[in-house]
């Protein structure tokens, strides 16, 4: 039997997630046709991606169109490439909150939405789902974590699951002392132990904010409460996160690091289609495979995303938000790094108690705790 190939929007095509999901798309051209692409503003390696790929759209956030004629401009062509009739999956892995109307309006339109972009889920977890149960969307997650618990659960009842184990590499700094960690430069920060992936996502793992939005993710992705939810270190990041059953038993995804395979599966779920992207396994190269507690006292911006998950409302918004501001002042040499977690717990003392039951009251939220953040530091 032959079916035609699905549509596929890359929002975020020149990233780092945008990138491999072409690799994996170039190689499974005979089910996947490219149909959108956007970016925000590498607009040579956009109009590179589109020679090759051919999608029926194309669009750029800044650096303007007037060089690039039939391109969609501006902040809404992230909507109008997620809402396309010729899109069937919609791959969000924009950064941060701007990927959040994209996220809403693809599931509203009864897409599936392949999420790297954890941020918006984390912002806006309640509206996310409520736009995917009026759309019949579907959410399918492409970080590593959720995807192996989404590997590990799919067939069998949500109701069998008793607890997860989310695996954290730990980042440049889990030996670190608290001291040294007071000091750590942008180059330090920026050494991801095992991952290569954008600035603010491999400063995020370096805090332990990214592994406070993972866990706000699984409660929102699986329906766990935060109880349900464990995290451990596990510096070799090749047990992608673990599944305890009712029973006792414990079920693991593991493989070399790689994003190639999360992403495939976030199109392919729940089926499983032959590829070679992923290096072959080898456990005995791979060994040992260690495990460590994390030490919460000396990375609290875990803690306080954890915390603001707790506390719903537009907690989490204001945590995504302040964290952001912070970790842009940091890339841009104006912070130190623990002016980062300081700066989260000084927004969410202030406004964590805000709602968030609405888009507006959410984007309020957001945009006050940017505010507090950049008049902290008088940016
Ligand atoms: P990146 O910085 O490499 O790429 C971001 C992409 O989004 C780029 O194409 C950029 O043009 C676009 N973009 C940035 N700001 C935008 C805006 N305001 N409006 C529209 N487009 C914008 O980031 P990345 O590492 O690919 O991460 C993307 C998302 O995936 C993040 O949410 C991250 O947490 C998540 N994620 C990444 C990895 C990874 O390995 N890189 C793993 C898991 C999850
Ligand atoms: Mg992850």
């Amino acid at each position: 039997m032959t079916t035609s190939p699905r549509g596929v929007a890359i929002l975020g095509s020149t990233g780092s997630i945008g990138t491999t999901a072409l690799r994996v798309l170039g190689r499974q051209g005979a089910r996947f046709r490219v149909a959108a692409l956007t970016a925000f503003n590498n607009a040579a390696l956009l109009r590179e991606q589109a020679n090759q790929f051919h999608p029926s759209f194309v669009g750029i956030v800044s650096n303007g169109t007037n060089a690039h004629p039939g391109w969609g401009c501006g902040e809404t062509c992230l909507v109008d490439a997620a809402t396309r009739d010729d899109v069937d999956i919609v791959l969000n892995a924009v950064v941060g909150a701007a990927g959040l109307d994209a996220t809403l309006a693809a599931l509203e339109r009864g897409k599936r939405v392949a999420l790297a972009n954890k941020e918006t889920l984390v912002m806006a977890g309640d509206l996310v789902e409520a736009g995917r149960i009026r759309g019949n969307g579907e959410i399918v997650p492409v970080d590593t974590e959720h995807s192996a618990i989404l590997q590990c659960i799919t067939g069998r009842s949500g109701l069998q699951v008793r607890r997860v184990i989310l695996t954290a590499s730990g980042g440049p700094f889990r030996s670190w002392q608290p001291e040294a960690i007071e000091r750590a430069t942008l180059a330090e920060a920026l050494q991801h132990p095992t991952w290569r992936m954008g600035r603010k996502i491999s400063v995020d793992s370096a805090t332990l904010a990214n592994k406070a939005l993972e866990v706000i993710e699984a409660h929102f992705l699986f329906g766990l409460t935060f109880e349900q939810i464990d995290v451990v270190v596990h510096p070799q990041s090749v047990v992608h996160s673990f599944v305890e059953f009712v029973d006792g038993s414990v079920l693991a995804q593991l493989g070399v690091p790689n994003m190639e395979l999360p992403v495939l599966y976030a199109l392919t779920h729940p089926e499983r289609i032959p590829d070679t992207g992923v290096p072959p396994f080898d456990p005995v190269e791979l060994s040992p495979l260690t495990f460590e507690r994390v030490r919460i006292a000396d990375f609290p911006a875990l803690r306080l995303g954890i915390e603001a998950g707790r506390a719903g409302g537009a907690a989490p918004a204001v945590f995504n938000a302040a964290n952001e501001a912070g970790v842009s002042l940091f890339l841009e040499g104006r912070i130190g790094f623990s002016d980062i977690p300081r700066a989260i717990a000084a927004a969410l003392e202030e406004l964590g108690s805000l709602p968030g039951h609405t888009r507006d009251v959410i984007l309020a939220a957001d945009a006050a705790a940017r505010r507090h953040v950049r008049e902290r530091f008088r940016c």
